[in-house]
């Protein structure tokens, strides 16, 4: 596999002034594209800090390095003087380049500026890159088995030149072998608890296997260049307990997929909240076209808006409680009823920080569900902040309604 190390070069990076959004596109677009991303490095606008990131990057086994940043026409700009200093080298007007920017300004009246000439340098033997995104050309260097490409730091022409000629250009050089990925969205099972079972499995060597936790999903994936492996491997991991807190296996998000059975199934779904507040029904309505099944949500704070609203009868909140099983059935019953749709969900549960006499602990919800054939509740209990177990209401409403409902 082809290690690549990234070099941002800013100062601003390093004092908190600009967000490094290149280090993080470049490092994508690469990883997409199976080169391996070994090392990512910043440094200031300074030669000497150039000149060591190229050291300490080629000491490690890197293959390829991209720079980004350093290429414009100012004096801190000094990627150039940097990358000659370290492959010991010069600097060379390229004459064509330099008619190609003389050009530029004589086509707009303006006289051009003497720094410019800056933009028309490259270390000697290098590849010139075209910049149909901008001002200043990128540049490729390769001495022996180290290859070098400097890119400009602003992020829509770094992002132009990459897609258009960087990954044509490295492609062609490096071929890299393809590698395929399997990815699984697990959710309410602890990344240990994941690890546990995975582990057990002896997985073939020839998988990679990353987790990654983005609250409250825990994903696990697998890559390999090795596909009839990489499908066995897939096989053993749905094989494993954990598949009851699978929630998706391959690129889409939960929501996505919710939303593509639920336009598929033609069917319709309203919501009760009560100690969500309203946050299902703005998690849905993050997807653009969620119209086309998503009705709305009753946010049933108070009781008197469960019972008037609702329908939810005051015996069953006097004698179970608000939170409780049978106010969520009558929830979901009531708002399947009321909006007249195919799906009715609920949830109502105690957030938190506090709890009521009486009432049951923090953390605790129940969640109800109604379609055409059935209803049904579930109580599960989540610890955490209110902001965390009100997040997590929110997922788990939807994520049963993924696992219930038989057409989505
Ligand atoms: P430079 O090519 O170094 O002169 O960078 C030009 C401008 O691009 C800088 O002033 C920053 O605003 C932006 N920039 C440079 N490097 C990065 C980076 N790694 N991530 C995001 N923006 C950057
Ligand atoms: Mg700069």
């Amino acid at each position: 596999m082809i290690k690549v190390a990234l070099l941002t070069i800013g100062s601003e990076l390093l004092d908190g002034r600009t967000l490094d959004t290149n280090v993080n596109y470049l490092a994508k677009g690469l990883s997409q594209n199976s080169f391996s991303v070994a090392n990512i490095l910043t440094c200031a606008d300074q030669i000497d800090s150039i000149v060591d990131a190229l050291t300490f990057a080629y000491q490690q086994d890197i293959s390829l390095v991209i720079t980004s940043g350093g290429l414009g026409p100012t004096t801190d700009d000094l990627t150039r003087e940097a990358v000659a200093k370290f492959f010991q080298t010069g600097l060379i007007i390229d004459p064509e380049e330099l008619a190609k920017q003389k050009k530029r300004y004589a086509d707009r009246g303006r006289e051009f500026p003497e720094s410019n000439i800056k933009q028309a340098t490259f270390p000697i033997g290098s590849q010139i890159i075209k910049n149909n995104f901008g001002t200043a050309p990128s540049f490729l260097v390769n001495k022996g088995n180290r290859w070098l490409i400097s890119l400009p730091g602003v992020p829509s022409e770094l992002k132009g030149i990459f897609q258009e000629e960087i990954l044509p250009l490295i492609s062609r050089i490096f071929t890299p072998e393809k590698i395929a990925q399997k990815r699984f969205v697990f959710f309410n099972i602890p990344e240990s608890a994941l690890n546990d079972q995975v582990s057990k499995l002896k997985l073939s060597e020839e998988i990679e296997v990353i987790y990654e936790t983005s609250f409250p999903e825990n994903k696990l994936i697998l890559k390999s260049k090795n596909l009839p492996e990489l499908q066995r491997a897939s096989e053993q991991v749905l094989s494993l307990p954990a598949k009851e807190f699978l929630i998706t296996c391959g690129e889409q998000s939960m929501l996505e997929v919710i939303h593509q059975e639920l336009i598929a199934s033609k069917q319709t779904l309203a919501i009760a909240e009560s100690c969500t507040g309203g946050l299902i029904g703005k998690t849905l309505t993050d997807q653009a076209g969620s119209s086309e099944y998503f009705l709305g949500s009753i946010v049933s704070y108070h009781n008197s808006v469960k019972e008037n609203i609702l329908e939810v009868s005051s015996k069953i909140i006097t004698q179970y409680g608000a939170v409780s099983a049978e106010c969520a059935l009558e929830m979901a019953l009531g708002v399947r009823k009321k909006l007249q749709s195919d799906i009715g969900l609920s949830v109502t549960g105690i957030a938190g920080p506090t709890s009521g006499n009486e009432k049951p602990p923090v953390g605790t919800v129940y969640i109800g569900y109604a379609d055409n054939n059935r209803s049904f509740t579930k109580e599960i209990f989540f610890s955490g902040t209110r902001e965390q177990v009100r997040r997590f209401a929110s997922y788990y409403t939807l994520g049963l309604l993924l696992k219930s409902n038989p057409k989505s």
